[in-house]
């Protein structure tokens, strides 16, 4: 569904809910990650692009001083009152996302004023793909325009980060709301997630195009998994001596195996050589070289299956099956994407041949796993947008 398609919608549901038009829209994309997986706790690099799912939110003043806030996606409506501090909601409900936000602009002394909002979004909700940073991120860009302040985009996005932190209890890094504020059509983006520095990647080729391939399993574990995993990059750090695993290069780790126990070194191992592949990966994608970025995806895969061991059979799945078309097929590269463990699979295509990949993929995945795979394509999409101002 196109952007404007989509804001019509939510501009319809809102009169009928407040009847009346609203003043302001805006949107935010999700987000998938091409390359660069684990890297952000590493100090290292990530390459995010904005995918074409946006949530969209619409206001209007109400002349109170309470902000009613309704999502087509979320359960209960909900009503903050700006007059009391604005204390979180409890963990999981959906209204800490734009309440957090609320409170961020509120804790800069800028005001929105009672507000009617609603929201509407083509994000899938937990699936990977950030529909809450989307959230987040639309709300401050309604913000902007209700209090008539923007925002610097660096500042927009870390007070949004502080929004998950702080209200919905989820200690996410920066990538997320970082791509959302700042993503552009036909773009990358390479976050050093060291500096904060950004820089857009063209990536207009029409030819190509990138596929989301959802497993839909989400693996239970212990929860113990990315702490340890964290723990042990920084065991790695401390054994090689540098401040973070972004200081060591591929010959210093080897030098110091004996140093590491066996698993640790396999862990940094992954995250030296995905923080190489990622800067690697956008001057790839920078020159058009499609193979090039696909072989650095595989890489990629194997390395986050077999040294970091954060993959899971059906991701494996995916990543053979996408192996198996190759680029006679159309599939230059493939991998998971997000966290590990379930979750999606990228894949960078051949854009003539999405259907036929989209179908064989889906095939060949439920004959594999028994469990129907959600696919889309997109291309790079249109960060933080304002529909009506
Ligand atoms: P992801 O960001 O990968 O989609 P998260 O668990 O981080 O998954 O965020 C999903 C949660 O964000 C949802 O369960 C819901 O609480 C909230 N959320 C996101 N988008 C919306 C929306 N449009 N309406 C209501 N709640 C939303
Ligand atoms: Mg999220």
């Amino acid at each position: 569904m196109k952007l404007e398609e989509i804001a019509r919608q939510t501009a319809q549901s809102f009169k009928q809910t407040y009847g009346r038009s609203p003043q302001w829209i805006a949107a935010a994309p999700g987000r998938v990650n091409l390359i660069g997986e684990h890297t952000d706790y590493n100090d290292g690099f990530v390459l995010p692009m904005a995918i074409e799912r946006y949530t969209i939110v619409a206001a209007a003043p109400n002349h109170t001083n309470q902000v009613q806030l309704r999502s087509a996606q979320g359960d209960q409506p909900v009503t903050l009152d700006l007059a009391q501090p604005l204390a979180p909601f409890p963990k999981g409900a959906w209204a800490n996302y734009p309440a957090g936000v609320v409170a961020g602009f509120l804790a800069r002394g800028l005001k929105p004023g009672g507000l009617d909002v609603m929201i509407h979004s083509t994000v899938p909700l937990g699936g990977g793909l950030s529909s809450s940073a989307a959230l987040e991120v639309a709300t401050a860009t309604m913000l902007e325009l209700a209090t008539g302040q923007t925002l610097d985009p660096v500042e927009k996005a870390l007070l949004c980060q502080k929004a998950e932190h702080d209200y919905a209890g989820m200690p996410c890094g920066i990538m997320d709301q970082f791509i959302s504020v700042m993503g552009k059509a036909n773009h990358l983006l390479l976050l050093d997630c060291r500096t904060r520095k950004t820089e857009l990647v063209p990536m207009s080729d029409p030819s190509v195009a990138v596929l989301i391939i959802n497993t839909n399993v989400k693996h239970e574990l212990t929860g113990s998994e990315y702490p340890t995993r964290r723990k042990q990059c920084e065991a790695a750090a401390k054994a090689l001596d540098v401040r973070s695993l972004r200081d060591a290069s591929p010959e210093l780790l080897e030098q110091n195996k004996s140093k590491l126990d066996p698993i640790v070194h396999r862990r940094a191992r992954h995250v030296i050589g995905e923080i190489e592949r990622t800067t690697h990966a956008a001057a790839g994608v920078r020159a058009g070289n499609w193979p090039t970025v696909g072989q650095l995806m595989y890489a990629s895969h194997r390395a986050l299956q077999d040294d970091y061991e954060v993959s899971c059979q059906e991701l494996d799945a995916v990543v053979a099956i996408a192996q198996d078309i190759g680029v006679a097929g159309g599939v230059f590269g493939c991998r998971m994407t997000g966290g590990g463990f379930g979750g999606c699979c990228v894949a960078l295509v051949q854009a003539a041949a999405v259907d036929a990949i989209s179908k064989r993929i889906a095939t060949e995945y439920q004959q594999r796993t028994g469990i129907e795979p959600t696919i889309f394509v997109s291309r790079p999409g249109q960060g933080a947008t304002v529909l009506k101002s």
